[in-house]
């Protein structure tokens, strides 16, 4: 399987560069934010408790996401490969992914992380806020706690595969087409 952590602070184009590489690579994406909405607009219980903390741009439980990753990853393990998207976020969260794939004998191929800058982020989340409907992406100061959030608890994430040699990292600023020819370049040489 070809498996592969794309990151980058909110706004730095995981999703967009997602949809690339997934159609290129028959890949399956795994969006816990995408799930996570999904649950938040079914009206149910636990989607008015993750309302909560998604409106205020905090992280939801450990437990919730792991559950919700569990089931997604059991019903498509016969696939190429996943692109992780807004996961993992914490290290706990990157240690208990290597697991999950262990029991279905694969393993993470690499990080890829978009690199933009912060000035950059805020103007590009507030313009897909007019847009997108998300209440976390159109107000300034929720903008600014997930980039804080970002900052001190996924940033280090970072390291965990630098550990393992698996980080690399592209610039994610520029034309969309631009962006997705330094993935590839990227990709194409770890792709066997
Ligand atoms: P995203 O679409 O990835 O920017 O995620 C939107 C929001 O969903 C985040 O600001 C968090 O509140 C929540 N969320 C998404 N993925 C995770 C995760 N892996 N762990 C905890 N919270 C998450």
């Amino acid at each position: 399987m070809f498996n592969i952590v794309i990151f980058g602070a909110p706004g730095s184009g995981k999703g967009t560069q997602s949809d690339l590489i997934i159609d290129k690579y028959k890949l399956i994406h795994l969006s816990t934010g995408d799930l996570l909405r999904k649950e938040k607009n079914s009206g149910t219980e636990l989607g008015k408790q993750i309302k909560e903390i998604i409106d205020k741009g905090n992280l939801v439980p450990n437990e919730m996401i792991q559950k919700m990753v569990r089931k997604f990853i059991t019903d498509n393990k016969n696939c190429n490969g996943f692109i992780f998207d807004g996961f993992p976020r914490t290290t706990a969260q990157a240690q208990w992914l290597d697991q999950m794939l262990d029991e279905i004998n694969t393993k993470i191929t690499l990080m890829l992380t978009l690199d933009v800058d912060e000035e950059e982020l805020k103007k590009r989340i507030m313009l897909r806020g007019k847009v997108s409907g998300r209440a976390d992406d159109a107000n300034e100061q929720i903008v600014e706690n997930r980039i804080k959030v970002y900052k001190k608890q996924t940033a280090p994430v970072m390291d965990y595969y630098k550990q393992q040699n698996k980080f690399y990292i592209v610039n994610g600023t520029g034309e969309l087409n631009d962006v997705f020819d330094r993935v590839c370049l990227t990709l194409n040489k770890l792709k066997n």
